[in-house]
């Protein structure tokens, strides 16, 4: 078997200067491109109309600090390259990979502390000369003196120089101070520190007229501003709260962060890196414990063990952070930028508190992304890219290793040509089905948009993907069997199931970490042991090793508690769903589209407070891709009903970042309050089978197998018929219109969903709407049965015909097979009609959809090896040949006879049928005795209807 590596992106990256821009923006980074089209007159001289030149690119690169504009180029992509790479030449990025040694690094960074106490950085516009001018006007003693915090985090070159120094920095940033220091140190002539504060001090003061300058360009800023922030005190029993933070533009901001920290001045006060979205301005600000001081002078650190367990850990700040936070802390937006001199600053709410830490969890990502936090959850499955609704798996994945300041992912996709399809041996059964056919190959992927190759040579796709820490150590490896036609479907598909071992991880912290490597395996992921609590579930904080991980993921957890259905049981009470029903109902596969609010609400009182609405929201049925009491209420609801509920209050966190109003709610949640739904369902997209059944065929294809089976009961006089596999009912209650022979009806199913929407249509059609009690038809009773066709009910014994449409692909082949012997040996219908769809024909049907972009033109066989099947809970398609002989080898080992025939397209027309049917007869009686069966099984009866006798 010959394979072949496509590796997505290398193991140890030369990063690209749109990859470097990426790891510090993120997504944060804009590039427009756009064409410059030059007319050149050089081609045919005397041609009067202007001739357009080759298309140009150039492109505009806009960052949070600075913007620029690339030269032109041929592609669009060196655009974009090139405008990256100005970027990082004006922003001094250091690139990682052409790294100066660690002595050249100590020599620079002595450079750039000069540099940056220069006059010429003082009236530049950067982040951190906005600190500087600000420190000039503080009043007293405090004139001029530069917190070490400030210059350990504001300025890239500074952080950067001491990652060549030591690594070590990058997972604990506050070695910056360290190392700023001992730089210090060397400059004693020109700067100043101190040995009992955090600060560096010019010794000479700036020259006058530079200052002069400056406070004529400040003058007039007597305003106060007010910045809204958090607090998150360290023990994790008080409750994270709103503050303001009133600064005059006189004062220095730290200043006043470091009062609200209980300090005088900002010296001792100690920045976290930014969180949240790349390049945010939103840091956490603690003071430095006293011991940190001590240690930073007494024995210069070589580990950072030694600097930071003298104070009391703050988990919920360092989980969040991802780095140690010490004591209180303040969450705040606030800084200066490159592109003003005026102090940047946004409001910190605790819904947006509470809306990052949901965004470090894969879940919670989704949950952002369709702005639905109370509703939505992460699906199971990616079934189609057409259904899939909210960010896609490999883009939350990621930004979760953003969020989580891992590498990139990195996705490999092995791709094996079509030909060696059958000597593969670990293809999956649930994405792939192989088949033979007049000795050719036919392939086709279950529920997953395929592109028709170009060329004949088609190929499947497997993906892995691998996880790797910042420093590169591998962390996680997921490995999955499937293989698909479209490497993108390889992609999103294997990042979900990451995605989804990850989410389950966050779902159930507390549960051993022995427990979740077994529950890896389920995933094809492979756990690298040492690494993953401390970069993953801890952020980078090392030192207590498990029991920290576990402690401050109860704070995720919590988060997901409202979620996890397992635990929770049975929590919808007074469950009211009002408004006449219209029979149009969600099933799997089908795409309900709803209105909801989600309120709370004390019991008792009127009080009611909304904190989730949401007027249309889409989510696929079957996947759970919303929490699971809303999908049990929306499929027993029909387009046009109103379902009213509410549950017990399950978690505050998530509805703190839902709500807008954060002020309110610690006194409304401390109530006796519940949460209040309250859903409309106002239409249902159905599955795509349904819609080319109706759309493509006239009349529609359901009505033509009706209509089929009318035509059997006609001719055969039967006056009994069981309907296996009934569903929701839609035969049996067809059979109602037409004047047949059939006297009794029964149906039969395993879902109880599709039971229960058959009783209510039967019920409504003859009991409620009917006049004079079904007397318009010759059926006397009809009664429906819970249970699996594969297993004998004696109640269904000796019915004159059977019917079994669009059922057996829905099983696995072996239960399809199971079903037919069970049929036709023990519940021995006269007649047994089975339909299926024809595999052959999928090539029409998915040629007259509405062309998606992704299909290409493409000749018939290709066509049909790239057809999917018509719904992905299909297990089988069959073609018309493997249909004849499931069909042929039954009737013959229970003797019978069968005829196939079929509705939609025709037998003499190349592809024949659209549901193909066969039709099998049993033409000698049964003995009386022939049921003689050691177990009696009776189905459950779920609902009879039986016409009153006058
Ligand atoms: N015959 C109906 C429904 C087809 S959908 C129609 O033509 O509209 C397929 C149905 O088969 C579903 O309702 C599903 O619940 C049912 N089904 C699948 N496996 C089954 C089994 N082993 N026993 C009984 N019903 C089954
Ligand atoms: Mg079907």
């Amino acid at each position: 078997m010959e394979t072949r590596e496509h590796v997505v992106a290398p193991k140890k990256p030369i990063l690209t200067p749109k990859a470097i821009i990426h790891q510090n923006f993120g997504n944060k980074a804009c590039y427009v491109v756009e064409e410059v089209k030059e007319v050149h007159q050089t081609e045919c001289p005397g041609l009067n109309i202007p001739q357009m030149g080759p298309c140009l690119y150039r492109c505009t690169l806009q960052l949070p600090e600075l913007s620029v504009i690339s030269g032109i180029f041929k592609k669009k992509k060196d655009a974009e390259q090139s405008a990256a790479e100005i970027a990082i030449e004006k922003l001094g990025i250091c690139p990682e990979t052409i790294d100066p040694t660690p002595q050249e690094a100590q020599e620079s960074l002595v450079a750039r502390i000069a540099y940056i106490f220069s006059e010429k950085f003082l009236i530049c516009d950067h982040p951190l000369s906005g600190h500087i001018r600000a420190t000039l006007w503080r009043e007293g003693d405090l004139c001029g003196l530069v917190p070490l915090s400030v210059i350990a985090v504001y300025d890239a070159k500074i952080f950067s120089l001491c990652r060549c120094i030591n690594p070590e920095v990058e997972s604990d940033p506050f070695l910056v101070i360290s190392y700023i220091m001992r730089a210090t140190a060397n400059l004693y002539q020109f700067l100043a520190t101190s040995e009992r504060h955090l600060w560096i001090r010019r010794q000479s003061p700036y020259p006058q007229d530079i200052i002069e300058s400056l406070m004529k360009e400040d003058d007039g800023s007597q305003e106060c501003i007010q910045v809204a922030a958090i607090r998150i005190p360290s023990s994790v029993e008080q409750s994270i709260e709103d503050l303001t933070l009133h600064i005059s533009l006189k004062e220095y901001y730290l200043d006043i962060i470091a009062n609200e920290l209980g300090f005088q001045d900002a010296a001792n006060i100690l920045i976290s890196r930014s969180l949240g979205k790349a390049s945010s301005e939103t840091r956490l600000f603690f003071a430095a414990p006293k011991s940190y001081l001590l240690d930073l002078y007494s024995n210069f650190p070589n580990g950072k063990e030694t600097l930071y367990f003298k104070g009391s850990l703050n988990a919920r700040a360092s989980y969040f952070a991802g780095q140690n936070i010490i004591g209180d802390a303040i969450l705040a937006t606030i800084g200066y930028t490159r592109k003003s001199r005026d102090l940047f600053y946004e409001d910190v709410t605790v819904r947006l508190y509470y809306r990052m830490l949901l965004g470090k969890t894969p879940g919670g990502i989704y949950k952002l992304s369709r702005e639905a936090i109370l509703a939505s959850e992460l699906p199971s499955k990616f079934t189609t890219r057409a259904n899939w609704r909210g960010s896609l798996p490999r883009d939350i994945l990621c930004m979760f290793c953003r969020q989580h300041r891992l590498s990139e992912p990195l996705f490999s996709i092995t791709c094996h040509p079509f030909n060696t399809l059958s000597g593969l041996s670990g293809l999956s059964g649930s994405c792939l089905k192989v088949a033979e056919s007049c000795g050719n190959v036919i392939e086709s992927v279950n529920g997953v948009s395929v592109t028709t190759p170009k060329s004949s040579d088609s190929e499947l796709f497997k993906c892995e993907i691998k996880l790797f820490s910042r420093r590169g150590d591998l962390i996680l490896q997921c490995s999955p069997k499937d293989c698909y036609k479209k490497q993108n479907d390889a992609i999103q598909n294997a990042s979900l199931k990451l995605l989804s071992w990850l989410n389950k991880c966050f779902k159930s912290m507390i549960v051993p970490f022995e427990q979740l490597c077994q529950t890896a395996d389920n995933f094809n992921i492979q756990i690298y042991y040492e690494n993953i609590f401390t970069d993953i579930f801890v952020g980078q904080s090392t030192h207590n090793g498990q029991l920290d991980a576990i402690q401050c993921n109860k704070l995720v957890e919590s988060i997901y508690r409202n979620s996890s259905c397992d635990m929770l049981g049975n929590i919808v009470n007074s469950l009211k769903i009002e408004g006449p029903y219209s029979g149009v109902c969600p099933c799997n596969g089908s795409l309900p589209c709803i209105r909801y609010s989600v309120s709370l609400a004390v019991e008792g009182e009127n009080v009611k407070e909304v904190i989730e609405v949401c007027d249309e929201f889409e989510f696929e049925v079957g996947l759970g891709a919303v929490v699971f009491y809303i999908e049990e209420v929306v499929t027993q609801m029909s387009v046009g009903q109103y379902a009213h509920f509410t549950t017990n209050l399950l978690t505050s966190d998530l509805i703190f970042a839902s709500a807008d109003d954060s002020v309110k709610m610690p006194s409304l949640l401390s109530s006796n309050c519940c949460l209040e739904y309250e859903i409309s369902l106002i239409k249902v997209t159905e599955p795509p089978e349904e819609r080319m059944e109706q759309a493509l065929f006239s009349p529609p294809l359901s009505k033509q197998r009706v209509e089929f089976a009318v035509q059997q009961i006609l001719e055969s006089h039967a006056s009994t018929l069981i309907d296996f596999g009934c569903g929701s009912g839609s035969l049996l209650e067809a059979l109602l219109n037409y004047p047949t022979s059939l006297e009794k009806m029964a149906g039969v199913d395993i879902s109880q969903k599709g039971l229960s929407r058959a009783a209510k249509i039967l019920n409504s059609k003859l009991v409620t709407n009917s006049d004079a009690g079904g007397q318009w038809t010759s059926i006397k009773s009809v009664i429906l049965y819970e249970g699996s066709i594969t297993n004998f009910g004696s109640q269904l014994h000796g019915f004159d015909i059977g019917t079994c449409l669009e059922v057996i692909e829905h099983m696995d082949e072996d239960q399809a097979c199971l079903f037919g012997d069970v049929a036709l040996s023990s519940f021995r219908p006269r007649i047994l009609i089975v339909s299926t769809p024809n595999f052959e024909y999928n090539v029409v049907l998915q040629r007259s959809n509405p062309p998606s972009q992704e299909q290409e033109e493409s000749d018939e066989k290709t066509l049909l090896q790239s057809c999917k099947f018509r719904n992905h809970d299909h297990k089988f398609e069959w073609t018309r040949e493997q249909f004849r002989q499931w069909a042929c080898d039954l009737a013959a080992r229970h003797n019978y006879k069968v005829h196939f025939s079929g509705v939609g397209g025709s037998a003499d027309v190349e592809p024949g049928f659209a549901s193909q049917i066969a039709v099998f007869k049993r033409d000698w009686k049964l003995e009386d005795d022939v049921l003689k069966h050691a177990d009696e099984h009776h189905y459950n009866v779920i609902w009879e209807w039986n016409r009153k006798i006058e």
